[in-house]
């Protein structure tokens, strides 16, 4: 089967649109409102952020990893990593599209899993950018390892009318000072294994016994970003309604979520680390030092052209792995979603750092966006999922299609290809190479 990253032209156009809608538009947001990516609009911010964001759906193209049938334009991962690669330019473009991630995933649970009342009371506003949510799963004693998972739902009456008692800590719970509900996984069957015994649950933000507790920043980061925090749900009531998808399959509700958003930051941090190679790139050619160009020597331009290797090659992975979403779907392409995902951190750390080399001193300062690509892969080398768990997951599937052999000559040992090419041609040949030693 042939690849197939092709477009229409009138599709590159929009992207021609989206480029210098970026740059010109959305990337002074970075300095007007440095980190207000997730905070509600005051009037200031509306006054900029909503005619943008209606500039955006007047071209059709709002929301664009969504399907018609939720007010996207039904692009396919193919098309929307080339814009993705452009929106991850800048962070608020997301917002202004309508990509922001945890809500894109939250609201594709709500739109696949969610009644009615949900969709209306939460997935409107979330599509429309007026609300924010949290993905609620990982616990302080460990995120890794979903077995150390201690929160527990318990049921509370039987049947329809039932409610949901959830009791627990979970850590790293993105934006929770600033969503309207929580999506969280909780143990609903202690007895079985969690992969089997836990379910996913909506809980509006202000259910009583809600509390958070501490919000995390990451260095760097502005205090008045909503952080990540550290929420306590104590005795906290739902009714039967709440669960999401079927009792025992949180995990799969959970992954259904996690890999498409996995890509996203994939498709996304091109656009990062381009931006990054852009500046390194205009700073070799402008900055002159010990006699000569920064451009001119040989250990710069071995920056330069490393980074442009490995940006190309994490590309042409992300499109290959979109291209697999889009003709086998999500699940054909698990593999190639991890293997981004493991890419992403890799490449924006080792980019980020020569950018941040070949500005010297500067490049470590506030005063460049240079720091946020290296902090950047550290940070999605371990949100959603850690790097080593997705690479031990990653060999154990490779590892699934190859049979054991002979564990002292294996078969690429030069002797037993020999007795292999005998076999298929040594009635045809007047001579095939003696074995060199009788395996
Ligand atoms: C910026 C950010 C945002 C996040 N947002 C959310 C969110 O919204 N919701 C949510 O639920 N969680 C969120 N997380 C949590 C994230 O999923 C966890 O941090 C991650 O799963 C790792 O868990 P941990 O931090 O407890 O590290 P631990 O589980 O304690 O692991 C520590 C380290 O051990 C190593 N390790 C793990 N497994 C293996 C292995 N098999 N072999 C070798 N080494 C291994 C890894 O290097 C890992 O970093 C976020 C994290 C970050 C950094």
């Amino acid at each position: 089967m042939a690849w197939d990253f092709s477009t229409e032209p009138e599709f590159q156009q929009k992207l021609e649109w989206i480029r210098n809608f970026v740059r010109d538009e959305i990337e002074p947001l970075e300095v007007i409102f440095p980190s207000c990516e997730f905070l509600p609009l005051t009037d200031e911010r509306r006054r900029i952020v909503d005619p943008l964001k209606q500039k955006v759906r007047d071209q059709g193209l709002w929301a664009p990893h969504l399907g018609p049938e939720l007010g996207g334009q039904g692009f396919g991962a193919v098309k929307l990593t080339l814009i993705n690669e452009i929106l991850g330019r800048t962070t608020w473009s997301s917002i202004i599209f309508g990509t922001q991630a945890p809500d894109t995933g939250n609201a594709e649970i709500l739109a696949r899993f969610g009644t009615e009342e949900q969709k209306q009371r939460y997935l409107t506003g979330l599509l429309s950018g007026e609300i924010f949510s949290t993905f609620s799963m990982t616990e302080p004693q460990g995120g890794s390892d979903p077995r150390v998972f201690t929160t527990r739902a318990v049921r509370d009456g039987s049947g329809k009318d039932s409610d949901w008692v959830i009791n627990g800590r979970k850590y790293w719970s993105s934006n929770a000072s600033v969503a309207s509900f929580f999506i969280v996984v909780a143990i609903t069957d202690p007895d079985v294994p969690v992969h089997t015994g836990a379910s996913t649950f909506l809980v509006p933000a202000d259910t009583p016994g809600v509390r958070i507790e501490a919000t995390h920043h990451l260095v760097g980061s502005y205090s008045h970003d909503p952080g990540h925090s550290l929420v306590h749900y104590d005795n906290v009531r739902v009714p039967a309604s709440a669960m999401l998808g079927e009792e025992g399959h949180g995990f799969g509700v959970a992954q259904s979520r996690l890999a498409g958003g996995r890509l996203h930051h994939a498709m996304r941090s091109i656009g990062v680390a381009q931006r990054a190679i852009d500046a390194m790139a205009r700073r070799a050619k402008s900055r002159f030092t010990q006699g000569s160009l920064l451009a001119d020597k040989q250990l710069i331009q071995e920056m330069v052209a490393d980074s442009f290797v490995e940006l190309t090659q994490f590309r042409l992975m992300v499109l290959h792995a979109a291209w697999l979403v889009d003709t086998a779907g999500e699940r054909a392409a698990r593999e190639e979603i991890a293997a981004c995902k493991i890419a992403t951190a890799a490449v924006l750390k080792s980019i980020g750092l020569r950018a941040i080399q070949v500005h010297g001193g500067l490049g470590l300062t506030d005063q460049m966006p240079l720091t946020s690509v290296l902090m950047g892969g550290i940070t999605l080398g371990m949100a959603d999922g850690p790097t080593e768990a997705h690479k031990v997951n990653l060999a154990r599937q490779i590892l699934k299609g190859y049979e054991a052999e002979d564990p002292v000559w294996p078969s690429e040992f030069l002797p037993n290809r020999i007795e292999r090419a005998r076999e298929k041609y040594g009635h045809l040949v007047d001579r095939i190479p003696a074995l060199p030693v009788s395996p």
